[in-house]
């Protein structure tokens, strides 16, 4: 689909001439795939989390699926998780043969109502899966005490949270195993990648195998394979990409703050939308997303607004309808009503622009270009 010069995507990835130089000599250099670069990425990474031992993998959805392999996790075993994710957070439980079980969301964070995890534990439960939607994290203190309270691992999904905070504690440098996206749309990236967080190298040895063939390496260069492994490595051109981003990283996170803040304070409240919920401490997001709920009376006409805004210049995105309504897990037994919250969220939300290059004045436009498009649908609605 061609675009008119101005207009301005939803999100776009930033990445700097150095980088791309740097893409350039490994290119040159004769080694590609896995090698000195991703070991450079695993240190920094490592470093960033307290030491913890990180092991990179080909895309975010390897490294949740390893993360339930770690566990042991397979068939007969449920994990829950929340319907407002992308579909990638249950389609992993469903690849280790295991079933996902849904539970609904805080209308307050739309990340899943911590009060209501209890009542869908069962026996068979062995993890959670909680997702910072939009970056913004879930509570970790009161996680943590529902894990311990029922022996259950936490597999944290931090596709969109890296750089965020809880209590002044960076995402990754504490809990069990924390798992992050570095595909094109989020916060740092390696074009398409991501990255788990373990708790020991006996962990790390084992993701080791399980991301490659389930090959071990042995004295003298000889090869054994115990266990099944997948092929789930990341190249050295990827890993490139990701030191440039950790450059940068600080300077992505300030551009968007100041972005977010800017939509706050020129939004026109008379609209109707629902705000992005406001970081209170100790929750402290990263601004992967800037999502307004629609006014109720436009919940059926998301299409109508995203294409009166696409006539403005301005792309919009749609992060996430509730999955429990897709065909995949209407199949499975679910339907409308089985989580309101998520529901409602899902048929109302909307992500507008918000990315590091983006300058306050583009902030101005889409504020003007949602009121403007607004009002054109009202005027619509009323003969
Ligand atoms: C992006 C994302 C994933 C999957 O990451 P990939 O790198 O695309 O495989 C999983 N969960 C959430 C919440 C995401 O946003």
């Amino acid at each position: 689909m061609s675009t008119p010069p101005d207009f301005l995507p939803f999100t776009r990835p930033m990445i700097d001439e150095q980088t791309i130089a740097e893409v350039g000599e490994v290119l040159r250099s004769g080694w590609i795939t896995t090698g000195p670069k991703c070991q450079a990425l695993e240190a920094a990474l490592g470093e960033r989390f307290g030491g913890r031992p990180v092991r990179l993998l080909n895309s975010g959805t390897a490294a949740l699926e390893l993360a339930l392999r770690v566990c042991g996790i397979g068939p007969g075993d449920e994990v829950i998780t929340t319907p407002l994710s992308w579909v990638a957070t249950a389609n992993v439980v469903l690849a280790v043969g295991a079933m996902p079980v849904f539970v609904d969301v805080d209308p307050a964070t739309r990340n899943i109502d911590l009060s209501r995890i209890e009542a869908a534990i069962t026996p068979r439960t062995r993890a959670l899966i909680p997702v910072d939607l939009a970056g913004l994290p879930v509570d970790r203190d009161a996680l943590a005490a529902i894990a311990s309270r029922h022996r259950l691992r936490v597999i944290e999904d931090a596709a969109q949270s890296f750089g965020a905070r809880w209590n002044g504690r960076e995402i990754g440098s504490f809990g069990d195993l924390v798992c992050f996206s570095f595909h094109a749309n989020k916060n740092i990236t390696t074009t398409e990648g991501g990255c788990i967080v373990l708790n020991d190298a006996q962990e790390a040895t084992q993701l080791e195998r399980l991301r490659l063939q389930g090959v071990e390496r042995l004295a003298g260069g000889e090869l054994e394979v115990q266990a099944w492994g997948a092929k789930a490595n990341l190249t050295d051109v990827a890993a490139a990409i990701g030191l440039g981003q950790l450059r940068q990283v600080k300077d992505f996170a300030f551009a968007r703050r100041l972005l977010a803040d800017r939509y706050y304070r020129r939004w026109d409240a008379s609209l109707g939308f629902e705000l992005p919920p406001r970081q209170v401490a100790p929750a402290e997001g990263n601004w992967h997303m800037f999502q307004p709920l629609l006014p109720r009376w436009l919940a059926g006409r998301r299409g109508e607004f995203i294409a009166g805004m696409r006539e403005q210049g301005i792309g919009v995105g749609v992060h996430y309808p509730a999955m429990h309504l897709f065909q995949l897990f209407r199949a499975r037994g679910h339907g409308p009503g089985d989580f309101p919250v998520a529901e409602d969220i899902g048929a109302r939300i909307l992500t507008l622009p918000l990315f590091p290059e983006m300058r306050p004045t583009d902030v101005d436009r889409v504020c003007q270009a949602v009121a403007a498009v607004t009002h054109a649908l009202r005027q619509r609605t009323t003969p």
